[in-house]
């Protein structure tokens, strides 16, 4: 006999740009292999308390293009408690749901390894941050668009910059990883890229930007990610201030801004990439697994390896960074 088999979904921790694609994704592809799809508002929160709605394919018409996530994200703390994670189970236990696919970041893969744990649940993860700092994803959903972002606005900056020989402290986030900084600063041919993976010499920066500003007569960018030991670019400032008051020195803090807006083609394509991958995992019976993308192919790790590892970032661009400022 043929049963239809439900399978839950729900977005986690941090929006990121391209979280509705890869829900399309999933949505679609079990709704090709006859899985029905229960989706929770607010992640863990919605799953708590069992708020959802049933999606099928063309519920997510017209989202592939749309920054945040429909379902809404959310942080919640009584999903790190056992008697939430029991809740939530019971919820996806009255509702039938056998698989629950997370499109989120390390924590909510934490969460959702101690709910397969505790409850038996198969959980299957989509990388979806613009932090890109999960091992078993050479690159994570939101993290392209990010990048784009805060690409942009550095350009905008360069501008008004060199307009005066300004020295501006730029910073973008990441929480502790330095991956968003490392590559904006080279695409935005930052003069100085200060990261959380490499050890910041105040002193050494304050060499390299009096030979840049005095030296070479022209301003000076320095991309802070904002897990750098420094304490951040405002903290920064108030170390350099004394030394470089000629330059007016600015501090600009990129945001929230980096989390928004449409994602770009290549979030979109991973997205649903990995949105489809996550449901053809179930049907082959993967269980506690995160879906990524190594050497553009897809790779299948076990959640509990995607978030207990840094996942590194390549130090021959932060050479050739130094080479090029
Ligand atoms: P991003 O990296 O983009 O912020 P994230 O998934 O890492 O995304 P978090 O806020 O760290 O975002 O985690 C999302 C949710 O996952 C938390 O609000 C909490 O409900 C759950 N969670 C996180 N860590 C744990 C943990 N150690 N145990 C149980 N649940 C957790």
């Amino acid at each position: 006999m043929f049963t239809l088999k439900t399978i839950g979904v729900l977005t986690s921790g941090g929006d990121s740009p391209g979280m509705n694609a890869a829900l399309r994704a999933v949505v679609r592809t079990a709704s090709s292999e006859n899985y029905e799809v229960i989706a929770f508002r607010h992640g863990f929160k919605g799953l708590i308390s069992g708020d959802f709605k049933r999606l099928g394919p063309t519920d997510v018409s017209n989202i592939i293009q749309r920054g945040g996530t429909m379902l809404k994200s959310a942080r919640c703390e009584e999903f790190r408690t056992e008697e939430g994670r029991a809740k939530a189970a019971d919820v996806l236990k009255k509702e039938g749901i056998e698989a629950l696919v997370i499109i989120g970041g390390d924590g909510s893969f934490q969460g959702g390894t101690l709910l397969a744990r505790e409850h038996n649940i198969i959980v299957i993860g989509i990388p979806a941050t613009i932090d890109n700092d999960l091992v078993g994803s050479d690159e994570t959903i939101g993290y392209d668009t990010a990048l784009n972002t805060a690409m942009d606005a550095i350009d905008k900056i360069r501008d008004t910059a060199d307009a005066h020989d300004r020295l501006f402290l730029v910073e973008v986030m990441g929480r502790d990883a330095g991956f968003i900084a490392l590559d904006t600063g080279i695409a935005g041919g930052a003069e100085l890229i200060l990261l959380p993976e490499s050890l910041t010499d105040v002193n050494e920066v304050r060499t390299n930007l009096n030979g840049i500003l005095h030296e070479q007569r022209r301003s000076s960018l320095v991309v802070v990610a904002e897990g750098d030991e420094t304490g951040g670019a405002l903290k920064l400032s108030e170390k350099l201030r004394d030394d470089f008051s000629k330059y007016e020195m600015r501090v600009c803090i990129l945001g929230h801004v980096q989390r928004g807006g449409a994602p770009t083609a290549r979030d979109r394509v991973l997205a649903s990439r990995l949105g489809s991958a996550a449901v053809k995992a179930i049907s082959e019976g993967h269980t506690q697994v995160m879906v990524g993308i190594v050497n553009n192919a897809i790779k299948i790790t076990p959640l509990k390896m995607t978030f207990g590892k840094k996942k590194e970032i390549n130090f021959e661009l932060l050479d050739l960074a130094k080479k090029l400022r």
